[in-house]
């Protein structure tokens, strides 16, 4: 298609499906071409920016620093990981956008969140060095429940910009550990521990792979996932996550 007759489509597309932000907030017309998130809303959006991070989980160092830093948790109990790192702060519009991404099957985010990952991914991270692109899978049940997995989308998204091979066959969740509220902390995480498996260790066994997760909280479900793909042989895990919780 030309590129003028791809433009007229895209115009008339906006004219019957205008793409309006979804910042409760704002809810303004989006001016940034085929994204949803407006030009405003996306440059106050909670930037991690470079200053200092923990080598391994990207957590911000409280003071700007040029020494390496590996932040407390990470000391006292080293992720299975080599590197994690978010492109935003799990806070103020990005809970929202995540939930509505999440429950609301906003999937027209998906484009919008691919351009925070890419970006993410290309200042810091190898693009090049990386074999597989996963995304942290979800239970079955979950998944007819919601209809998709939210990071799946991310991962495809995001290994298709890189040009890597996505892979959502290879690491599967034989367990629904999603809602556990109730059990306490340590059983929740025996049940995290064993909830991930990985079905085709031909495709792991010496691969640098990329996880992909939507937030990133503790870190435990990532370190769980890329425990049992080493367990497997992969030669590293890479983790990618769109937002995670700043610990105070
Ligand atoms: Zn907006
Ligand atoms: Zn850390």
């Amino acid at each position: 298609m030309s590129v003028r007759r791809s433009r007229i489509l895209a115009r008339i597309a906006d004219l019957a499906w205008p793409r309006r932000c979804p910042v409760a907030a704002c809810g303004r017309l989006s001016d940034r071409p085929d994204r949803h998130l407006c030009s405003r809303c996306f440059a106050s959006l909670p930037f991690l920016e470079a200053g200092g991070e923990c080598e391994i989980c990207g957590m911000p160092v409280p003071a700007p620093t040029t020494h390496s830093f590996i932040c407390e948790a990470c000391s006292s109990s080293p992720p299975a990981f080599e590197r994690a790192r978010s492109a935003l702060s799990y806070a103020d519009a990005v809970q929202e956008l995540v939930q509505s991404f999440k429950y609301r099957q906003a999937i027209e985010l998906t484009e919008d969140f691919g351009d925070l990952l890419e970006a993410t991914l290309r200042a810091k991270f190898d693009a090049s060095a990386i074999d597989a692109v996963m995304p942290v899978p979800l239970h079955p049940h979950r998944l007819r429940e919601r209809g998709f997995n939210q990071s799946g989308l991310l991962a495809e998204t995001l290994a298709r910009r890189i040009g890597r091979r996505l892979d959502e066959r290879s690491l599967v969740r034989r367990r629904d550990t999603e809602h556990q509220a109730r059990i306490g902390a340590e059983e929740r995480k025996r049940n995290l521990r064993a909830a991930f498996a990985v079905e085709r260790p031909q495709y792991v066994r010496g691969r640098t792979i990329l996880l992909v997760d939507d937030v990133m909280t503790s870190g435990a479900t990532l370190s769980f996932c890329s425990a049992e793909l080493l367990g497997a042989g992969a030669s590293r895990i890479w983790c990618i996550t769109l937002a995670r919780a700043i610990r105070d």
